[in-house]
């Protein structure tokens, strides 16, 4: 990216930032949790699942299994049978359960609140890490999930479709204080108006600053 593209990039976020701020004034993590495991138990039971079906699932779930000891101790097939309606439940059982494991053994049974710590969590990426640190911790922190990715590209903010090459990209031109807020932000326009299939350009209040509006071949 030269320097020039950056800046360009850079002001175009401090033109949509505040529009979407007005848009969506309670945009927030949708996920229900009461603490940093159940965060991060929520964030991993939420790849390919809504967030409202996690919700579900987690409300009887965080009655069941109240400490990252209950976790650890479950047996797999039990964590399996419980988290079934999420969908890829065999490998999200594994995940939460040698999360949990490996917490206890080398994080003093805490959840670490560091991207570099997270990452060495089974089944942690840099995505969900970021979830955590940002909505946990409080951290700056840009969760690229399939929204994120999806609106950079369209607004012209990344040509990158990896996630950790975009996230990089954004790093470079939204300012840290804003990285948590522009993450929802965009997961909510992604939500409610630009649609992974048919974006509603003609509904969109930043159209004026997307290259890509009214324009099919970008999308
Ligand atoms: S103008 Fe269209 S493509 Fe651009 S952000 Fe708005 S809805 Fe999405």
């Amino acid at each position: 990216m030269t320097q020039k593209k950056k800046i360009i990039q850079a002001q175009r976020v401090s033109k949509i930032f505040p529009i979407l701020k007005k848009t969506y004034p309670d945009a927030k993590i949708a996920l229900n949790f009461s603490n940093n495991l159940e965060l991060l138990i929520a964030t991993i039971l939420s790849a390919q699942c809504t967030d409202v079906r996690v919700n579900i699932i987690t409300k009887d779930l965080f009655k069941k299994y109240k400490s990252i000891a209950d976790w650890a101790k479950a047996p797999i097939e039990k964590i399996e049978e419980d988290i079934k309606s999420a969908g890829f439940y065999h490998n999200k059982a594994i995940s939460i359960k040698g999360s949990c494991e490996a917490i206890i053994e080398n994080f003093s049974g805490k959840v670490p609140d560091t991207i570099e710590e997270l990452v060495t969590l089974p089944g942690v990426g840099r995505k969900t890490a970021n979830v955590v640190l940002g909505n946990g911790f409080g951290k700056p922190a840009i969760a690229c999930d399939t929204h994120v990715i999806r609106l950079s590209r369209r607004l012209g903010l990344s040509a990158n479709s990896d996630a950790v090459k975009l996230e990089f990209d954004l790093a470079e031109i939204i300012p840290e204080r804003n990285w948590i807020m522009f993450s929802h932000l965009l997961i909510f326009h992604g939500r409610n108006i630009c649609k992974a299939r048919k974006p509603n350009c003609k509904s969109c209040p930043i159209a004026r600053y997307c290259p890509a509006a009214e324009k099919p071949e970008l999308w």
